[in-house]
């Protein structure tokens, strides 16, 4: 997929933001999703979506839902900083697939990186789910606190 196309509705986001498909959720208001990562490149890698904003890539998202997806971010690396308290935090964002993009709605990666982990950018096992619920739970409470 070119960073240039249209928007495909079925993506695997936005079966999520219309309640077709799962996710772990962290974080949810009017505009942004936030939940975790079922392929994770590392333990509480969480990804942040606009709900309303039908856009691929950065070049597509109009500024104030890119804000509000921001905004989220943060909220979201906090959580995970004070309840995993990992050695970093990467924050990234992949637009076309040259670049690392596999799923064509804009999303915010947020991964926590622990020392001495590699730092790949796409993970090969799925996660399993009794982990990531309780991974789940122990960050809906964080993000409550
Ligand atoms: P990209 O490579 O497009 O920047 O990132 C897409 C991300 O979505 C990857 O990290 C991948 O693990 C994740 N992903 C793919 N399918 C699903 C899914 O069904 N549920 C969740 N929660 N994450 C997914």
């Amino acid at each position: 997929m070119s960073l240039h196309g249209d928007y495909d509705s079925q993506n695997i986001f936005a079966q999520i933001i219309r309640g077709d498909a799962p996710c772990y959720k962290l974080y949810e208001d009017d505009d942004v999703l936030a939940f975790l990562d079922v392929f994770p490149q590392s333990y509480g890698h969480s990804l942040v979506i606009p709900k309303r904003s039908a856009a691929r890539n950065m070049l597509d998202i109009d500024s104030e839902s890119l804000c509000k997806v921001m905004q989220v971010v943060q909220k979201i690396t906090r959580a995970l900083v004070d309840e995993l308290q990992p050695a970093g935090v990467q924050v990234a964002q992949f637009n076309g697939a040259p670049a690392g993009q596999t799923v064509f709605h804009i999303h915010m990666h947020v991964i926590p990186r622990f020392a001495g982990e590699d730092l790949g950018i796409h993970a090969s096992a799925k996660a399993d789910a009794a982990e990531l619920e309780a991974l789940q739970a122990r960050l809906v409470t964080r993000l409550k606190a």
